[in-house]
């Protein structure tokens, strides 16, 4: 006889909140491709992670289902506030990708904040309170999407950058 206990090994993992739908309760970190599992405290670039999907997409071990499925708030993000790179989208390749980033913290919007400009992250990069920016590479073309870089800012890593700016070190 078979165990009945493995029969649904998911079930666990897809009730984080009984109730609502998880798209439906915001735009959160763990919604990007490439999150990372664990926090380091420090910089991490993404580019080999990207790489290696790309590379899986061009083998045709990934169809365009798996990686172009930005989420629409992110889509729009990218089409409004994307900063273009020169650089065309490499699964369509027929549009430039724009880096959209988002802010999260303590006293920021659960869903994190998208800043418009360079200077409303500046403001929110120099935040007492620690934050974490997510730069995400997106094509509003063909929704590709995937993690650049993660960088912290504010708190401690504000007075770091301000020493720096000194020269004290
Ligand atoms: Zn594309």
């Amino acid at each position: 006889m078979r165990p009945r206990a493995k029969s649904k090994p998911n079930s666990r993992a897809l009730r984080v909140a009984p109730t609502v739908p998880l798209w439906a309760m915001s735009f959160g970190p763990s919604a990007l491709r490439g999150f990372p599992v664990t926090g380091t405290g420090g910089r991490v670039e993404y580019r080999l992670a990207r790489n290696a999907v790309v590379s899986e997409f061009r083998k045709g071990r990934l169809s365009r289902l798996d990686v172009c499925d930005a989420h629409p708030e992110l889509l729009r993000a990218a089409r409004n506030v994307g900063v273009a790179l020169a650089e065309s989208c490499p699964i369509c390749e027929e549009t430039e990708v724009v880096h959209v980033t988002y802010v999260f913290g303590s006293r920021l919007p659960k869903n994190g904040r998208c800043p418009t400009n360079p200077t409303e992250l500046a403001r929110l990069c120099r935040r007492p309170d620690e934050v974490a920016c997510y730069v995400v590479e997106v094509c509003p073309n063909c929704s590709w999407n995937h993690l650049a870089r993660m960088y912290p800012a504010g708190g401690r890593h504000r007075v770091t950058a301000s020493r720096a700016r000194r020269g004290n070190g």
